[in-house]
């Protein structure tokens, strides 16, 4: 399998024999985890919106925090692990609660960076779901600045995503970060 040659040719890059014991079958476990870390690739994020009209389900604020995930950095393929919190305010129109955590690990297994993720899912949440505004902040640490670069242990990155009322409503936006941050 072409993937495998190449991790293979990577270890004699790097001065090591790939054909040593501990070696031999890394280029497939290797292989095998990045389809597992990548597989967001062969999912669909539209699958997700099972969605439920209730139309007095209005102007309140449905959120899930703390959801933690594991993603790869484009620049590194170096892993970036945090939580995300994801809130909603909606329309009439709601969604199951673990949907938004399945379309967290949809974006974030695959290449990405940090601030690309938030901006797809509250894109998503907007789309499909039509809600009158989408928020997603996500904290993460990244291991391509913690093992190599500038060696930063415990700097952790913050992005958040706003649109609809979360962008214009400041008050909106205070109630969600004080009820993902309490
Ligand atoms: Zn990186």
């Amino acid at each position: 399998m072409k993937a495998e040659q190449l991790v293979r040719e990577y270890l004699i890059h790097i001065g090591e024999d790939p054909d040593r014991p501990g070696l031999r079958d890394t280029p497939k476990r290797i292989v095998r985890s990045w389809d597992e870390l990548y597989k967001g690739y062969t999912q669909n994020p539209e699958d997700v919106f099972v969605t439920f009209d209730e139309n007095n389900v209005q102007g309140g604020l449905v959120y899930l925090k703390n959801i933690e995930f594991a993603s790869m950095c484009e620049h590194h393929m170096l892993p970036f692990t945090g939580v995300a919190h994801i809130g909603y305010i909606p329309f009439g129109r709601v969604i199951g609660i673990s949907k938004l955590a399945r379309l967290l690990d949809i974006y974030a297994q695959r290449l990405q960076i940090q601030e690309r993720i938030a901006e797809q899912i509250t894109d998503a949440l907007m789309e499909y779901l039509q809600p009158k505004g989408a928020a997603c902040i996500i904290e993460a640490v990244h291991q391509c600045m913690k093992c190599r670069g500038v060696r930063k242990q415990n700097a952790v990155m913050g992005y958040s995503s706003l649109k609809g009322a979360f962008l214009i409503d400041h008050k909106a936006r205070q109630e969600f970060i004080q009820l993902v941050k309490s």
